[in-house]
């Protein structure tokens, strides 16, 4: 592709502020002799019409020297630098990430890799799949062209996924893990000797530190199939290879997210397209037991939001056959369900097997855990309650009386707690 089409693409597509932005760093780079490449996810997105959140430039040269004259010229700032010569300019709200070239080398499966400045041709063949490892010149006026040594362009027609070597995924194998999330999100497929590549390579991914591969998880959960790749992801092993608490839970979340038979239907999925990213981590654990639970906290690294929504999603579905009585009081479900974290009990709403024990779910998601008195603490010690513990305690009665219906206003919680002063 030319550069005059795919200025084009770039004017249709970016909104004026980024467009704008993009065209002065160009600008500025060919001023300045300095050679200046948009590259990778833009690229890809651009090519393929979708809209495109990161832009990321490379520059054949010092990426934070050109970030300050660019960052100068529009009266903008440098934000951010880093050990790795990246910089990111700040432009009324506006911004870009400007990468020096480079190349790549793996010492041994997993590590980090050791960097050394490079040319643009080094900086594309240090990346992963073809569709993501196109360039295009900005600095280089009506004569530059596409630089697309991977045939990433034809890829992108065909809908393939594919490697750039056959070392792709034991060099770093959270590419198994991107290549699942690119070929779901974009309807593509894996390349018939990528898909055996990964298939072989997947015990490469105990090599990867348990930071890594949770926020490669992360980025499963917020995709918008993120159904769809946990599905895929369990066809090609990669779900059991991640861990074997989650082998088959592509499965699992699939069936949580179309409830069939008889019984009552959450609304939760109903009308959206995809769930909160920890309901779905929620869905995840409602499959395994305790200790598979805690196995996958340890290897995961778990920061404490993410282990209290696995824990708390084991704990209610043991509890559910409890909930699936319909005679419970609403402070009864209140008190069971208001110390889990939400987006468990969401999950389990959506799980559960009885369609009594979703809809109790749902009453205390919807309704009864935004129901609280009227009176607060305040109140109540002007009432001349203590000050201290029975605060709450007499907070937490007054909102089970709520709950239940034995009152409705505050002049009845007012009575009430004269009534419980004047008992004690
Ligand atoms: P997304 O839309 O998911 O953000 P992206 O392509 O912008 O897609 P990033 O993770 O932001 O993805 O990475 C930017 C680019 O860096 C990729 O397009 C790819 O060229 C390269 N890249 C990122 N991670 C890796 C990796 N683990 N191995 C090789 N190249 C990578």
């Amino acid at each position: 592709m030319v550069y005059l089409d795919f200025l084009q693409l770039l004017e249709t597509s970016l909104p004026a502020g980024r467009l704008a932005l993009v065209r002065t760093a160009g600008q500025i780079a060919l001023e300045e002799g300095v050679s200046l490449y948009l590259v990778g996810g833009a690229v890809r997105d651009l090519l393929l019409g979708r809209p495109t959140e990161d832009l990321d430039l490379v520059v054949e040269g010092d990426a934070e020297s050109l970030a300050s004259i660019i960052a100068k010229r529009l009266s903008g700032q440098v934000v951010s630098r880093s050990q790795f010569s990246t910089a990111k300019i700040k432009v009324d709200g506006v911004s870009l990430d400007l990468i020096t070239a480079r190349s790549e080398h793996y010492s041994r499966p997993g590590a980090l890799p050791q960097i050394a400045h490079g040319n643009m041709e080094d900086d594309l063949a240090r990346r992963d799949f073809s569709i993501n490892s196109m360039a295009f010149p900005l600095h280089t006026g009506a004569k530059g062209q596409l630089l697309d040594p991977f045939d990433g362009q034809a890829d992108l027609q065909r809908g393939l996924i594919r490697v750039l070597h056959d070392k792709i995924f034991v060099d770093d194998a959270t590419r198994i893990m991107r290549a699942v999330r690119y070929e779901q999100r974009l309807g593509f497929r894996l390349e018939d000797d990528t898909e055996t590549l990964l298939r072989r390579d997947l015990p490469m991914l105990d090599t990867i530190s348990g930071d890594r591969l949770r926020r490669e998880l992360q980025l499963w959960l917020k995709e918008e199939r993120c159904v769809e790749i946990f599905v895929r992801g369990d066809q090609l092993g990669v779900t059991g290879a991640i861990h074997p608490s989650l082998a088959g839970s592509g499965e699992v979340i699939k069936k949580a997210t179309n409830p069939v038979g008889a019984g009552f239907k959450p609304a939760l999925w109903e009308g959206t397209r995809s769930l909160d990213e920890y309901v779905y981590l929620g869905l995840l654990a409602y499959a395994m037991d305790t200790l598979e639970g805690e196995r996958l906290i340890g290897r995961l690294r778990m920061p404490p939001r993410w282990a209290a929504v696995v824990r708390d999603t084991i704990a209610l579905k043991h509890k559910l056959p409890r909930l699936s009585d319909a005679s419970l009081s609403p402070s009864q479900l209140y008190e069971a369900l208001a110390p889990s974290s939400t987006a468990a009990v969401q999950a389990c709403a959506l799980a559960a097997p009885s369609g009594e024990a979703r809809r109790n779910l749902t009453l205390f998601l919807e309704k009864l855990r935004h129901i609280k008195p009227v009176l607060g603490g305040k109140d109540l010690i002007e009432l001349g309650v203590p000050q201290g513990p029975d605060i709450g305690e007499m907070l937490a009665r007054l909102r089970s009386a709520r709950l239940d219906g034995a009152v409705t206003s505050r002049s009845e919680e007012v009575a009430l707690m004269k009534s419980w002063l004047a008992a004690q």
